[in-house]
């Protein structure tokens, strides 16, 4: 106990900014969680992560068990997907997805079969045996990505490269989105496969150390995490401050450590590996059980469910499906939320589905939409720069994010904006600055890849060019000096005829001397065989008149 006061005494707030928003955390912690049934379609997009999405290795038709992959990664930014459970292939073409763009993209649709048939799993007990690279396979291959809602392919953050020294890793159970209740569940409920996950990922790093992360809102995940952590030398437990956004990386390292995360860099650089307590869990099972990732806890809450709750879904599984399980009305709601209201979007449909990002659903009724505020002019009242986590100055980005002023926006930093919703949830004007940043920061992407293309276009038409350019300029010197050769043999000529005059007057007399010889002797030769004909033709003509005299 004296330890954890301790711990808590340290862990006072370290970062700029803030903000205590209403918890709503109550509502979905009443009960305990509840595993999903399994729902007769589930609808797998092939872009559930971060990175290039997956390409399909089945095909319609195809018979697939539970666990089997049916999706590979697509380079090395990305992730596999498995089924969920056994059942039919029935349809690999677009559906609604969930992505803030609202667009339909590429997803494998299974029909289940009820019997929930597992495939071949490959368990590896004595992972101890391998080295860091085989068991980033194994995590990659599982298809595990970073499940606080980020979605970055988890092998890649267990491989810093071999010239970094990682001395800690830090679990992040912080969870300090309202309304958000699932990590606080996998740690009151697996900790003991949180803790085996953590020995495999300081296996793999090589780390001295490891720090698990919990908001103090939290005392029965921070108590089952600290019987756990008994067991394990170098790993502690610590109990952080309830304030948002605690949980973002960069905050919550700076939080612990003390350090700062350089700009634009990653905690890497000052040895230091952030991972997602659920992305431990999901470890764990990769490794000592051979199951991929292929179910998740989500948190199903908002005034449109009666009873919220946490709920062990299989990916893909429609969020339709998961309303009805907490005893809400999917047709009578307003509104449906992935993720935290600071962080996360409303959905184009309730049929989108469970995704390996998917940590929250929240259900809204049309009061929730009626009571919200009308967007107002801003004040300059600064409230916005005070809660802002990375001390920019959101009014400022917002007036060149909405002018449209991108050079005057990445002046002032906007890709440093974690996008926490921080000016916007205290901006009185109600001014949704966040939208403007992502939408800015939208169009400066979709800028530089325009750029980017008509950049290589233009390299290929400068190429083109000099390739025609060149070929007209070995050509005109090809006939150049095909011309002067010309000239150089035709001057030889002259010279020899000037230097040779005579002999060559001579030659061409002694030629036409020859023509008239021939000239001549041809006409002796028709006169003698016209002389020899006219004393053959009496006796020609007498054959003849013989010949026809006997036919007649
Ligand atoms: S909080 Fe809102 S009204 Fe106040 S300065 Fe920022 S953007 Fe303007
Ligand atoms: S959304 Fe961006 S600008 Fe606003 S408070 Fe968060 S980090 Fe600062």
């Amino acid at each position: 106990m004296i330890e954890n006061l301790i711990q808590r005494l340290l862990s006072t707030h370290k970062f700029p900014g803030g903000v205590h928003p209403p918890q709503h955390k109550a509502e979905s912690i009443s009960v305990g969680s509840v595993k999903t049934e399994i729902p007769a379609r589930l609808i797998l997009p092939l872009h559930q992560h971060i990175g290039e999405p997956a390409e399909p290795i089945v095909a319609v038709g195809d018979k697939v068990l539970k666990g089997q992959r049916i999706a590979k990664a697509n380079g090395y930014v990305s992730a596999a997907i498995h089924a969920p459970t056994s059942g039919t292939v029935s349809d690999i073409s677009d559906y609604p997805i969930p992505h803030p763009s609202g667009l339909n993209a590429p997803c494998i649709v299974i029909e289940t079969d009820g019997e929930d048939k597992w495939g071949e799993r490959l368990a590896v007990q004595d992972w101890k045996k391998l080295d860091a690279s085989a068991l980033r396979n194994i995590i990659r291959d599982a298809g595990i990505v970073g499940l606080g809602g980020a979605g970055f392919p988890s092998f890649i953050k267990l491989n810093p490269g071999a010239s970094k020294q990682i001395d800690t890793l830090i679990l992040n159970g912080v969870e300090c989105e309202p309304y958000i209740t699932c990590d606080d569940f996998i740690m009151r409920e697996r900790s003991g496969e949180i803790m085996l996950g953590i020995t495999i990922m300081r296996h793999a790093l090589n780390a001295k150390e490891c720090i698990i992360t919990v908001e103090e809102n939290k005392p029965e995940a921070f108590q089952a995490m600290t019987m756990m952590a008994k067991e394990t030398s170098g790993v502690k437990v610590m109990s952080v401050p309830t304030i948002y956004p605690h949980g973002s990386e960069k905050q919550l390292v700076q939080a612990v450590t003390g350090k700062e995360v350089p700009a634009n860099g990653l905690t890497t650089q000052i040895g230091i590996v952030c991972h997602n307590v659920a992305t431990a869990a999901a470890v764990y099972r990769a490794v000592y059980q051979g199951e991929p990732l292929i179910s998740r806890y989500v948190t199903v809450t908002g005034s449109g469910v009666k009873q919220a709750k946490n709920i062990r879904a299989l990916m893909g599984t429609p969020m339709s499906e998961l309303i009805k399980q907490c005893d809400g009305e999917p047709a009578s709601l307003s509104r449906v939320i992935m993720g935290g209201p600071m962080m996360g979007y409303a959905m184009q449909t309730d049929q989108v589905p469970v995704i390996k990002t998917t940590n929250c659903i929240i259900a809204c009724t049309a009061e929730d939409v009626v009571s919200e505020p009308a967007v107002m002019p801003c004040i300059r009242c600064g409230a916005c720069a005070e809660v802002c986590p990375v001390s920019l100055l959101p009014q400022q980005l917002y007036w060149h994010a909405k002018s449209r002023d991108h050079d005057k926006a990445q002046e002032f930093n906007l890709f440093d904006c974690i996008e926490c919703g921080c000016c916007s949830y205290v901006c009185p004007s109600k001014i949704p600055l966040v939208q403007y940043y992502r939408h800015a920061k939208g169009e400066i992407w979709a800028d530089e890849r325009e750029k980017a293309l008509a950049d290589i276009a233009r390299g290929r038409h400068e190429f083109r060019q000099t390739r025609i350019e060149r070929e007209a300029a070995e050509k005109a010197e090809r006939h150049r000096k095909k011309k002067e050769a010309l000239a150089a043999s035709k001057k030889k000529a002259a010279a020899i005829t000037a230097t040779d005059g005579k002999t060559a007057a001579e030659n061409s007399g002694n030629k036409n001397t020859a023509i008239d010889d021939a000239i001549a002797k041809a006409k002796a030769k028709r006169l003698q065989q016209g002389h020899a004909h006219e004393k053959a033709a009496p006796e020609n003509t007498a054959g003849k008149n013989k010949t026809e005299t006997s036919d007649s």
